[in-house]
Protein backbone atom coordinates (compact mmCIF):
# COMPACT_ATOMS: atom_id res chain seq x y z
CA UNK A 1 0.00 0.00 0.00
CA UNK A 2 1.11 3.36 -0.86
CA UNK A 3 2.02 6.01 2.46
CA UNK A 4 -1.49 7.69 1.56
CA UNK A 5 -3.48 5.31 0.71
CA UNK A 6 -7.17 6.33 1.25
CA UNK A 7 -6.39 9.70 2.71
CA UNK A 8 -7.94 13.02 0.82
CA UNK A 9 -6.43 15.57 0.00
CA UNK A 10 -6.88 18.97 -1.73
CA UNK A 11 -3.80 20.14 -3.88
CA UNK A 12 -3.98 24.22 -5.03
CA UNK A 13 -2.07 24.95 -7.85
CA UNK A 14 -2.44 21.85 -9.24
CA UNK A 15 -2.55 22.35 -12.90
CA UNK A 16 1.34 23.09 -13.22
CA UNK A 17 4.58 22.51 -11.90
CA UNK A 18 5.14 21.34 -8.26
CA UNK A 19 1.27 21.25 -7.56
CA UNK A 20 0.65 19.13 -10.51
CA UNK A 21 3.57 16.72 -9.39
CA UNK A 22 2.20 16.71 -6.34
CA UNK A 23 -1.71 15.12 -7.55
CA UNK A 24 0.94 12.68 -9.29
CA UNK A 25 2.55 11.44 -6.60
CA UNK A 26 -0.44 11.42 -3.90
CA UNK A 27 -2.17 9.51 -6.27
CA UNK A 28 0.66 6.92 -6.86
CA UNK A 29 0.93 6.52 -2.98
CA UNK A 30 -2.66 5.77 -2.95
CA UNK A 31 -4.60 9.15 -2.15
CA UNK A 32 -7.82 10.66 -3.83
CA UNK A 33 -7.11 14.17 -5.14
CA UNK A 34 -9.04 17.06 -5.44
CA UNK A 35 -6.77 19.32 -7.86
CA UNK A 36 -7.79 23.08 -7.61
CA UNK A 37 -6.18 25.64 -9.87
CA UNK A 38 -6.96 29.01 -11.82
CA UNK A 39 -6.12 27.32 -15.00
CA UNK A 40 -8.96 25.63 -16.28
CA UNK A 41 -7.75 23.29 -19.52
CA UNK A 42 -4.66 22.22 -17.69
CA UNK A 43 -6.14 21.06 -14.43
CA UNK A 44 -8.91 19.03 -16.65
CA UNK A 45 -6.27 17.41 -18.58
CA UNK A 46 -4.36 16.12 -15.51
CA UNK A 47 -7.63 15.12 -13.57
CA UNK A 48 -8.68 13.55 -17.10
CA UNK A 49 -5.26 11.19 -16.81
CA UNK A 50 -4.64 10.65 -13.14
CA UNK A 51 -8.39 8.79 -13.58
CA UNK A 52 -11.32 7.85 -10.77
CA UNK A 53 -8.88 8.93 -8.00
CA UNK A 54 -8.49 12.85 -9.07
CA UNK A 55 -10.89 15.46 -9.77
CA UNK A 56 -10.48 19.16 -10.42
CA UNK A 57 -12.21 22.05 -8.91
CA UNK A 58 -11.82 25.79 -10.51
CA UNK A 59 -10.34 27.94 -7.51
CA UNK A 60 -9.03 31.48 -7.32
CA UNK A 61 -7.36 30.75 -3.57
CA UNK A 62 -7.92 34.26 -2.85
CA UNK A 63 -11.49 34.25 -3.35
CA UNK A 64 -13.57 32.82 0.09
CA UNK A 65 -16.26 32.13 -1.84
CA UNK A 66 -13.87 29.80 -3.89
CA UNK A 67 -12.73 28.11 -1.33
CA UNK A 68 -15.92 27.41 0.63
CA UNK A 69 -17.22 25.73 -2.65
CA UNK A 70 -13.96 24.03 -3.02
CA UNK A 71 -13.98 22.35 0.25
CA UNK A 72 -17.90 21.46 0.43
CA UNK A 73 -17.26 19.61 -2.89
CA UNK A 74 -14.21 17.79 -2.05
CA UNK A 75 -16.49 16.41 1.27
CA UNK A 76 -19.36 16.44 -1.54
CA UNK A 77 -16.96 13.97 -3.96
CA UNK A 78 -14.66 12.08 -1.09
CA UNK A 79 -16.02 12.36 2.21
CA UNK A 80 -13.71 14.16 4.30
CA UNK A 81 -10.18 16.42 3.67
CA UNK A 82 -7.13 14.99 5.36
CA UNK A 83 -4.35 16.94 3.69
CA UNK A 84 -4.50 20.62 2.61
CA UNK A 85 -1.50 21.42 0.12
CA UNK A 86 -1.37 25.44 0.00
CA UNK A 87 0.56 25.19 -3.09
CA UNK A 88 -0.85 28.07 -5.61
CA UNK A 89 1.06 30.78 -5.46
CA UNK A 90 2.75 33.68 -7.60
CA UNK A 91 6.20 35.33 -8.54
CA UNK A 92 7.26 38.95 -8.80
CA UNK A 93 10.76 39.43 -9.35
CA UNK A 94 11.28 42.64 -9.00
CA UNK A 95 13.25 45.36 -6.82
CA UNK A 96 12.17 47.50 -3.57
CA UNK A 97 12.57 50.26 -5.82
CA UNK A 98 10.41 48.58 -9.07
CA UNK A 99 7.80 47.00 -6.78
CA UNK A 100 4.65 48.74 -6.87
CA UNK A 101 1.65 48.84 -4.15
CA UNK A 102 -0.15 47.04 -6.15
CA UNK A 103 2.00 44.13 -6.95
CA UNK A 104 2.79 44.11 -3.39
CA UNK A 105 -1.23 43.73 -2.33
CA UNK A 106 -1.62 41.39 -5.13
CA UNK A 107 1.09 38.45 -4.68
CA UNK A 108 0.48 39.30 -0.38
CA UNK A 109 -3.42 38.10 -0.98
CA UNK A 110 -2.73 35.26 -3.61
CA UNK A 111 0.53 33.53 -1.57
CA UNK A 112 -0.57 35.02 2.44
CA UNK A 113 -4.74 35.91 2.50
CA UNK A 114 -4.70 32.55 0.58
CA UNK A 115 -3.00 30.47 2.23
CA UNK A 116 -4.73 31.95 5.81
CA UNK A 117 -8.58 31.52 4.21
CA UNK A 118 -7.52 27.83 3.30
CA UNK A 119 -6.50 27.20 6.37
CA UNK A 120 -9.00 28.89 8.40
CA UNK A 121 -12.42 26.78 6.36
CA UNK A 122 -10.42 23.46 6.72
CA UNK A 123 -10.20 23.57 10.44
CA UNK A 124 -13.31 22.87 11.58
CA UNK A 125 -13.64 19.32 9.15
CA UNK A 126 -10.26 18.31 10.62
CA UNK A 127 -11.17 19.03 14.16
CA UNK A 128 -14.28 16.99 14.07
CA UNK A 129 -12.18 14.09 12.55
CA UNK A 130 -9.81 14.35 15.10
CA UNK A 131 -6.84 14.52 12.65
CA UNK A 132 -5.36 16.26 9.68
CA UNK A 133 -2.42 17.54 7.91
CA UNK A 134 -2.12 21.30 6.10
CA UNK A 135 1.28 21.98 4.20
CA UNK A 136 1.86 25.27 3.05
CA UNK A 137 4.72 26.32 0.44
CA UNK A 138 6.80 28.35 1.69
CA UNK A 139 10.15 28.75 -0.13
CA UNK A 140 13.97 29.20 0.11
CA UNK A 141 12.73 33.12 -0.05
CA UNK A 142 11.23 32.14 3.40
CA UNK A 143 14.28 31.63 4.97
CA UNK A 144 16.84 34.04 3.26
CA UNK A 145 16.88 37.38 1.31
CA UNK A 146 17.24 37.24 -2.02
CA UNK A 147 17.53 40.15 -4.68
CA UNK A 148 14.68 41.17 -6.40
CA UNK A 149 12.30 39.36 -3.93
CA UNK A 150 10.76 42.14 -1.70
CA UNK A 151 6.95 41.16 -1.56
CA UNK A 152 7.57 37.31 -2.62
CA UNK A 153 9.97 37.61 0.58
CA UNK A 154 7.48 38.96 2.71
CA UNK A 155 4.80 36.93 1.84
CA UNK A 156 6.81 33.09 1.68
CA UNK A 157 8.22 34.47 5.45
CA UNK A 158 4.64 35.17 6.28
CA UNK A 159 3.57 31.55 5.22
CA UNK A 160 6.40 30.30 7.42
CA UNK A 161 5.26 32.29 10.51
CA UNK A 162 1.37 31.36 9.93
CA UNK A 163 2.73 27.96 9.52
CA UNK A 164 4.58 28.04 13.18
CA UNK A 165 1.08 29.81 14.63
CA UNK A 166 -1.22 27.77 13.34
CA UNK A 167 0.79 24.55 14.38
CA UNK A 168 0.72 26.02 17.75
CA UNK A 169 -2.89 26.67 18.06
CA UNK A 170 -3.75 23.10 16.48
CA UNK A 171 -1.50 20.44 17.67
CA UNK A 172 -4.03 19.47 20.67
CA UNK A 173 -6.53 19.27 18.22
CA UNK A 174 -4.42 16.02 15.86
CA UNK A 175 -4.07 18.52 13.19
CA UNK A 176 0.13 18.69 11.83
CA UNK A 177 0.96 21.72 9.76
CA UNK A 178 4.21 22.20 8.03
CA UNK A 179 6.04 24.49 5.55
CA UNK A 180 7.70 23.06 2.63
CA UNK A 181 10.81 25.29 1.26
CA UNK A 182 11.81 24.66 -2.32
CA UNK A 183 14.89 26.24 -3.93
CA UNK A 184 15.08 26.57 -7.45
CA UNK A 185 12.73 24.23 -9.13
CA UNK A 186 12.67 23.77 -12.90
CA UNK A 187 8.60 24.75 -13.04
CA UNK A 188 6.81 27.46 -15.81
CA UNK A 189 7.58 29.77 -13.01
CA UNK A 190 11.29 29.55 -12.94
CA UNK A 191 11.13 29.58 -16.82
CA UNK A 192 9.03 32.51 -16.85
CA UNK A 193 11.12 34.51 -14.27
CA UNK A 194 14.25 33.30 -16.00
CA UNK A 195 15.57 32.72 -12.39
CA UNK A 196 17.34 29.49 -13.56
CA UNK A 197 18.80 30.82 -16.85
CA UNK A 198 19.95 34.25 -15.21
CA UNK A 199 22.11 33.01 -12.20
CA UNK A 200 20.98 35.44 -9.79
CA UNK A 201 20.69 32.87 -7.40
CA UNK A 202 23.93 31.74 -5.64
CA UNK A 203 24.81 28.04 -6.38
CA UNK A 204 22.97 25.57 -4.30
CA UNK A 205 25.92 22.91 -2.75
CA UNK A 206 23.94 20.04 -5.09
CA UNK A 207 24.91 22.89 -8.07
CA UNK A 208 21.99 22.21 -10.01
CA UNK A 209 18.07 22.86 -10.06
CA UNK A 210 15.37 20.59 -8.14
CA UNK A 211 12.66 18.72 -9.76
CA UNK A 212 9.18 19.13 -9.21
CA UNK A 213 8.98 15.24 -8.12
CA UNK A 214 11.90 15.64 -5.72
CA UNK A 215 9.73 18.16 -3.91
CA UNK A 216 6.50 16.60 -4.08
CA UNK A 217 8.35 13.32 -3.08
CA UNK A 218 8.75 15.60 0.38
CA UNK A 219 5.31 16.89 0.33
CA UNK A 220 4.15 13.13 0.46
CA UNK A 221 6.14 12.42 3.15
CA UNK A 222 4.86 15.24 5.12
CA UNK A 223 1.50 14.50 4.55
CA UNK A 224 1.97 11.00 5.32
CA UNK A 225 2.35 9.20 8.95
CA UNK A 226 5.84 8.68 8.60
CA UNK A 227 6.15 12.63 9.40
CA UNK A 228 3.84 11.85 12.62
CA UNK A 229 5.87 13.85 14.77
CA UNK A 230 6.35 16.83 12.87
CA UNK A 231 4.83 19.47 12.97
CA UNK A 232 5.20 23.57 13.07
CA UNK A 233 8.72 23.31 11.36
CA UNK A 234 10.82 23.92 7.68
CA UNK A 235 11.41 21.37 5.32
CA UNK A 236 13.95 22.48 3.49
CA UNK A 237 14.46 21.23 0.17
CA UNK A 238 16.96 23.39 -1.66
CA UNK A 239 19.88 21.21 -2.90
CA UNK A 240 21.81 23.46 -0.03
CA UNK A 241 21.27 26.69 -1.42
CA UNK A 242 20.64 28.33 1.82
CA UNK A 243 23.56 26.97 3.60
CA UNK A 244 25.78 29.57 2.37
P1 LIG B 1 3.81 27.31 -11.29
O1 LIG B 1 3.66 28.72 -11.74
O2 LIG B 1 4.36 26.29 -12.22
O3 LIG B 1 2.41 26.77 -10.76
C1 LIG B 1 1.62 27.54 -9.90
C2 LIG B 1 0.16 27.24 -10.19
O4 LIG B 1 -0.61 28.07 -9.30
C3 LIG B 1 -0.27 27.59 -11.62
O5 LIG B 1 -0.95 26.50 -12.20
C4 LIG B 1 -1.19 28.80 -11.43
O6 LIG B 1 -2.24 28.83 -12.38
C5 LIG B 1 -1.71 28.57 -10.03
N1 LIG B 1 -2.20 29.80 -9.42
C6 LIG B 1 -1.65 31.04 -9.46
N2 LIG B 1 -2.43 31.92 -8.82
C7 LIG B 1 -3.51 31.24 -8.37
C8 LIG B 1 -4.68 31.60 -7.66
N3 LIG B 1 -4.92 32.87 -7.28
N4 LIG B 1 -5.58 30.62 -7.34
C9 LIG B 1 -5.36 29.35 -7.74
N5 LIG B 1 -4.28 28.95 -8.43
C10 LIG B 1 -3.37 29.89 -8.75
O7 LIG B 1 4.68 27.43 -9.95
P2 LIG B 1 5.58 26.37 -9.15
O8 LIG B 1 6.99 26.71 -9.45
O9 LIG B 1 5.09 25.01 -9.29
O10 LIG B 1 5.30 26.90 -7.66
C11 LIG B 1 4.43 26.27 -6.75
C12 LIG B 1 4.64 26.89 -5.38
O11 LIG B 1 6.00 26.72 -4.97
C13 LIG B 1 4.38 28.40 -5.31
O12 LIG B 1 3.79 28.73 -4.06
C14 LIG B 1 5.78 28.98 -5.40
O13 LIG B 1 5.85 30.26 -4.82
C15 LIG B 1 6.59 27.96 -4.63
N6 LIG B 1 8.01 27.92 -4.93
C16 LIG B 1 8.48 27.71 -6.20
C17 LIG B 1 9.85 27.63 -6.41
C18 LIG B 1 10.45 27.33 -7.76
O14 LIG B 1 11.69 27.37 -7.90
N7 LIG B 1 9.69 26.99 -8.77
C19 LIG B 1 10.74 27.76 -5.34
C20 LIG B 1 10.22 27.99 -4.08
C21 LIG B 1 8.86 28.05 -3.88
Amino acid sequence: AGKLEGKVAIITGGASGMGAADARRFVAEGAKVVLTDLNVDAGEALAAELGENAVFMSHNVASEEDWQRVIAGTVEKFGRVDVLVNNAGILIMKSIEDTTLAEFEKIMQINVTGVFMGMQQVVPLMKAQGSGVIVNMSSAAGIVGQVNTIAYSASKFAVRGMTKAAAMDLGLAGIRVLSIHPGSIATPMTAASGVSEGGQLPLAALNRSGTADEVARVVAFAASDDAAYVTGTELVVDGGLTLG
